[in-house]
C-alpha cells in the first residue's frame, strides 16, 4: 500500500480512507451500523477519511425516506462524515444514481477491450439453466450462452427487441488471491466464477461493478464489510484489474448472532438503530456494545469515540461470529446514563417530566433519580411519586407503617412542619422521639412518603418534592 508513514504505529496510515456504503433499502441495521462504526474508527484512528456513499442503483427498492432515516441514525450515532450526499467534493457525486457518466466510460472501456459482452438470456431462461446445473449436483453459475455469439447474432437479437444485460467475461484458469484483513489469505479460482452481471438490461450499474469502481475512484482504501461480501470480492478485483484501478484492501467482518445463534433478526427484538434511539437508548451505549461486537479490546470502561478510534485494532477484528446481548447492551446503557452530564440527562428525561416543571425542580428530581434509571420510561413512576397525589403504600409495607407506631409518625410530622423536605432533620426528630436507627428508622419513613420500599436515595427524592409534601404524607400516618 502507498503513502505508509513510517513513524506512525504499524496499521497506521494517513491516507487511510475507508467508507460506509449503505443501500437506502430499509432501516440501519445493527449490523449495518456497527459497519459504519469500525469504518469510521478506521479511519480516525489515522486521522484519514471517512466516506459516505449511498448506494442506491436499485431504484425500485431505494427511497429518499430511507436514505434520509440511514442519515439521520449515523448523525445520533456521531459517525460523522468528511464527504458524503450532503457533502460533495471533487470525489462525488456520493449518490451512485448519479454517477451514471462515470459508470457509462468505464462500460465502454471494457467493451473496448472485449472484457465484456451483451447477455440476451431472459430471466426464465437463466433460472432454467440454474436448476438444470443443480439437478445435476453442479454449482449454479451462467453457462456461457451468449458469451461467444457472434456480432451478426447479437445484431439481430437486438432487431429482436431483446433486453440485454452485460456481462464480465472471467478469465478462465485464474487464481484470485488476496489478504483479507479479518480472515488472512484468500484463493479462488477464476474457473469458479461464472461471466456476471455487471450492468443491468435497463443501463443501471450492478452492485460488483458500481461497489468496485467508486471504492477506486473514491480513493478507498480498506473496505470492512460484512462477510456475506467475502465471495463478492474475487469478482470485484478482476473488475478493478481489467480497469487498471487501485485495489483496496478488504476485510470481511463476521456476522452478528442474535442469542439462539441464528444471525439477528426481528424475531430476536429490536434490531434497528431507530428502535434504540427511541427506546432512549444512549448512542454512547450502543456505540461501545458495538465496538465489541468481533472486535476484542483490552479496554474495559465506556469509551466516547475519540477514545474507541484510539483504541481500536482491526488485527483484533475476530474470525467468529459475534453474539449481540440485549443484557451487554444494557449494561453499556447503565455505564452511559451514569456518566450522564446533568443537563444532558435533564434533556434526556425532558418527555418524562411534568409539563410547566421548572428548571431547579426539575434538576433536583433528575439528579435524584437518575442512579435508579436505566431507560426514560423508569422515570416515568417515579415522576408520579414524586409530583403526583401522596402514594398508597405498597401492602407488603403496610405493616411495617404500623409497627412504627403513633409516636414515631408524630415525630416525624412536626418535623416536617418545621423543616419541610429534610430527611436529615426528620429523620433526627424520629430518632430523638422512638430511639430507632437503621432500617428501623428510615423505611417506615421510605414507605410513607413514596409508597414503596426502594427506590433512589431518598434524601435527594424528598427535596425534589414539592414543598409540603413530607407534611402532608407522614400525617397521613400520625
Ligand atoms: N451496499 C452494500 C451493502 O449495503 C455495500 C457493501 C459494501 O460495503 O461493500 O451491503
Amino acid at each position: 500500500m502507498t503513502g505508509m508513514d513510517s513513524t506512525a504505529p504499524a496499521g497506521f496510515d494517513r491516507n487511510a480512507v475507508t467508507r460506509f456504503a449503505p443501500s437506502p433499502t430499509g432501516e440501519l441495521h445493527l449490523g449495518n451500523a456497527r459497519t459504519a462504526l469500525f469504518n469510521y474508527l478506521l479511519a480516525r484512528r489515522a486521522g484519514g477519511r471517512f466516506l459516505l456513499r449511498i448506494e442506491d442503483t436499485d431504484a425500485q427498492r431505494s427511497q429518499e425516506s430511507h436514505l434520509a432515516a440511514v442519515l439521520a441514525d449515523l448523525r445520533w450515532l456521531g459517525l460523522d462524515w468528511d464527504a458524503g450526499p450532503d457533502r460533495e467534493d471533487d470525489r462525488g457525486p456520493y449518490r451512485q444514481s448519479q454517477r451514471g457518466a462515470l459508470y457509462g466510460r468505464l462500460f465502454e472501456a471494457l467493451e473496448r477491450q472485449n472484457a465484456v459482452y451483451p447477455c440476451f438470456c431472459s430471466p426464465l431462461e437463466l433460472e432454467a439453466a440454474r436448476r438444470a446445473q443443480l439437478g445435476s449436483g453442479k454449482p449454479p453459475r451462467y453457462a456461457g450462452t451468449c458469451r461467444e455469439l457472434s456480432e451478426e447474432q447479437r445484431r439481430g437479437k437486438r432487431t429482436q427487441g431483446l433486453p440485454a444485460t452485460m456481462r464480465f467475461r472471467v478469465p478462465a484458469g485464474r487464481r484470485i488471491e488476496f489478504v483479507d484483513l479479518v480472515h488472512g489469505p484468500q484463493s479462488f479460482l477464476s474457473d469458479d466464477i461464472g461471466d456476471f452481471v455487471i450492468r443491468r438490461a435497463d443501463g443501471t450499474a450492478a452492485f460488483f461493478f458500481s461497489n468496485a469502481v467508486d471504492d477506486a475512484s473514491m480513493g478507498v482504501t480498506q473496505v470492512l464489510r460484512g462477510e456475506d461480501h467475502l465471495a463478492n470480492t474475487p469478482r470485484q478485483l478482476l473488475i478493478l484489474e481489467a480497469l487498471g484501478l487501485r485495489l483496496p484492501s478488504y476485510g470481511h467482518v463476521s456476522l452478528i448472532l442474535g442469542p439462539d445463534g441464528a444471525p439477528l433478526s426481528k424475531r430476536h427484538g429490536a434490531t434497528s438503530v431507530r428502535e434504540y434511539r427511541e427506546s432512549g437508548y444512549r448512542r454512547e451505549a450502543l456505540c461501545n456494545h458495538l465496538f465489541r461486537l468481533g472486535h476484542s479490546s483490552g479496554e474495559h470502561g465506556l469509551l466516547d469515540l475519540e477514545s474507541m478510534a484510539r483504541a481500536f485494532d482491526p488485527t483484533h477484528l475476530g474470525r467468529a461470529a459475534a453474539h449481540f446481548d440485549a443484557q451487554q447492551l444494557r449494561v453499556w446503557q447503565k455505564e452511559a446514563v451514569h456518566h450522564l452530564p446533568a443537563d444532558e440527562a435533564r434533556r434526556w428525561l425532558a418527555p418524562e417530566l411534568p409539563a410547566g416543571l421548572g428548571e431547579a425542580a426539575a434538576s433536583a428530581f433528575v439528579a435524584a433519580i437518575l442512579p435508579n434509571v436505566v431507560l426514560p420510561e423508569d422515570a416515568r413512576p417515579w415522576a408520579q411519586i414524586v409530583f403526583g397525589p401522596p402514594p398508597a403504600v405498597a401492602a407488603e409495607g403496610e405493616e411495617t407503617i404500623r409497627n412504627a407506631g403513633e409516636r414515631y409518625f408524630a415525630a416525624a410530622t412536626h418535623a416536617a412542619a418545621q423543616s419541610g423536605n429534610d430527611l436529615p432533620a426528620i429523620a433526627s426528630a424520629v430518632r430523638a422521639a422512638t430511639g430507632k436507627k437503621g432500617a428501623e428508622l428510615y423505611m417506615p419513613l421510605r414507605l410513607a412518603l413514596t409508597g414503596r420500599s426502594h427506590g433512589p436515595e431518598l434524601a435527594p427524592l424528598l427535596k425534589a418534592m414539592p414543598a409540603g409534601a413530607a407534611h402532608a404524607r407522614l400525617a397521613r400516618f400520625a
